[in-house]
């Protein structure tokens, strides 16, 4: 199934190929980075004509392909000794004769700086047909020098007619369900795939709708509370601050009284300076008692 983006990202996606090696995806949480990441893996192996029964295709689908390398943090971080081993297997020739090697850092902003200096050196001079791609919703945690190696790739939130469309004639969802959860999901592309495929991923989405009810009801007290609940979990996070989005929006439209529509419309200003702030490199939890205060 190709992923669905907004235009420029679609454009920016037709760019890619093995003339450059290190790509930064930079974009919000559940938009579609890591997909396309593996999705590309997958157009760059592929030896079939349907996407579906060569080897490679095969392996990637089953999450074992040895030729797509996820580098993920050990407990909080991605310390230099990862890169390190990444190094050394690097050295040797990928597994594919024919095919592109895709090393995905996913988050990058995970990387300490010790590991970005030596990721650098890779980057700087990389091994044979290996892709270097790098997730992030924090593009200003990447080290300058890291990110000017990098081709940066934006990932855009899609408008819901387009995300509607799409489930309904790639995921095959129900067309009156699929309009429901394009609009839930506020162009986010993976959220809304998540949503219409798992069910547990519903539940808790209601869960981030019913928390951001309570945010905007309680006192400050109460949600800097909540705020240190759900700091641990970057997705809540960004569910949470997209039924936000969502509610304050929909408020906003349904409301004519003049000073209830300065008040959302300074929430949905506070909503905007966290989106500011949670690029750059901070402390998540600091970000989100920040929006807690400022909502
Ligand atoms: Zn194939």
């Amino acid at each position: 199934m190709k992923p669905l983006w907004h235009p420029q990202t679609a454009a920016a996606v037709s760019q890619i190929s093995t003339q450059s090696t290190s790509y930064l995806f930079s974009g919000p949480q559940q938009i579609g980075k890591r997909t396309t990441a593996v999705w590309l893996a997958r157009q760059l192996n592929c030896t079939c004509s349907d996407n579906r029964q060569c080897q490679s295709c095969t392996l990637i689908q089953a999450g074992s392909f040895p030729d797509l390398i996820t580098v993920t943090p050990d407990e909080t971080a991605i310390g230099v000794s990862q890169v390190h081993l990444l190094n050394h297997d690097l050295r040797l020739n990928p597994y594919s004769r024919d095919g592109v090697r895709m090393v995905i850092f996913d988050p990058a902003e995970s990387l300490t700086i010790e590991a970005q200096n030596s990721l650098l050196k890779i980057l700087e001079e990389p091994p044979s047909r290996t892709i270097f791609i790098l997730l992030t919703t924090q593009p200003d945690a990447i080290l300058p020098t890291v990110r000017s190696r990098c081709q940066t790739v934006y990932f855009a939130t899609v408008p819901a007619a387009a995300l509607g469309a799409y489930l309904t004639n790639e995921v095959r969802v129900d067309h009156t369900e699929a309009i429901r959860l394009a609009d839930i999901a506020e162009g986010h592309v993976g959220l809304a795939v998540q949503l219409a495929a798992d069910q547990a991923a519903r539940q808790s989405f209601q869960q981030a709708e019913q928390s951001a009810d309570q945010v905007l009801s309680a006192s400050i007290f109460e949600r800097l509370l909540l705020a240190a609940k759900l700091a641990a979990s970057t997705e809540l996070v960004s569910q949470l601050t997209i039924a936000l989005g969502r509610k304050l929006r929909h408020q906003l439209r349904a409301s004519q009284d003049p000073s209830t529509l300065s008040q959302i419309a300074n929430q949905l200003q506070a909503l905007e300076r966290y989106h500011r702030f949670s690029a750059r490199k901070v402390n998540p939890k600091a970000a989100l008692e920040g929006l807690m205060l400022d909502l």
